[in-house]
């Protein structure tokens, strides 16, 4: 089968989104890159994540081209294959609607250095991007163009965008981004959190 560890890699990886938390119902979407064969897999979309078998999962070229696979690619494939088709570190990216995140992704401030994991995303705060509709090219350039060398953003009144070397590393900063964004919002209504410097933060990379 055509990509077989990728494809399995998609569907495991989509399973731990999920039991961890980091997103609702079908919504959210993973992919994962072949550099070699110039092919990604992505996970189908509109699908029970547990339902999800390896031939599910589609093949695409970087050209948006379907090449194997039963099912309709994830409706966002554009915003996964403009990081293919640009950047050369990223081999993994993922899409989902974890709670906090998508709840500070809808107040457009970016987050504070309010705890060292804040990091991980590439820079000292958790920037949003401006508001698109999903499912399009317009969302892609913009999620792509507000990513510049990050490595995770909140997609504005959306979710958040992770990209990363592989798909551990992609769960791993979706993960710590959700975190930070959590307790932004557990601290804001008592005061806020202490805002910490860039030395404070930068050191755990
Ligand atoms: P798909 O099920 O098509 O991947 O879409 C989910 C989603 O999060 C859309 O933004
Ligand atoms: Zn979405």
């Amino acid at each position: 089968m055509l990509l077989q560890k990728e494809r399995q890699q998609v569907r495991e990886y989509c399973i731990k989104m999920f039991e961890r938390g980091l997103t609702i119902g079908t919504s959210g979407n993973i992919s994962v890159f072949n550099r070699n064969e110039e092919l990604y897999a992505i996970s189908p979309s509109d699908m029970d994540y547990y339902e999800v078998k390896d031939e599910d999962v589609v093949i695409m070229d970087i050209n948006g081209n379907v090449v194997d696979g039963k099912q309709r690619p994830s409706s966002e494939f554009r915003t996964h294959q403009i990081f293919y088709q640009n950047r050369e570190d990223v081999n993994s990216v993922i899409h989902n609607h974890a709670k906090a995140a998508t709840a500070v992704s809808c107040l457009y401030k970016d987050v504070p250095p309010i705890h060292e994991m804040i990091i991980v995303n590439g820079g000292d705060e958790i920037i949003t991007s401006p508001f698109t509709k999903s499912g399009g090219q317009e969302l892609a350039d913009v999620v792509f163009k507000t990513m510049g060398e990050r490595n995770g953003i909140l997609v504005g009144s959306h979710g958040m965008v992770t990209v990363g070397a592989d798909v551990g590393e992609a769960l791993f900063i979706a993960e710590e981004m959700e975190f930070v964004c959590d307790i932004y919002l557990k601290t804001a209504p008592i005061g806020g959190a202490k805002i910490l410097t860039h030395e404070d933060v930068v050191y755990y990379k």
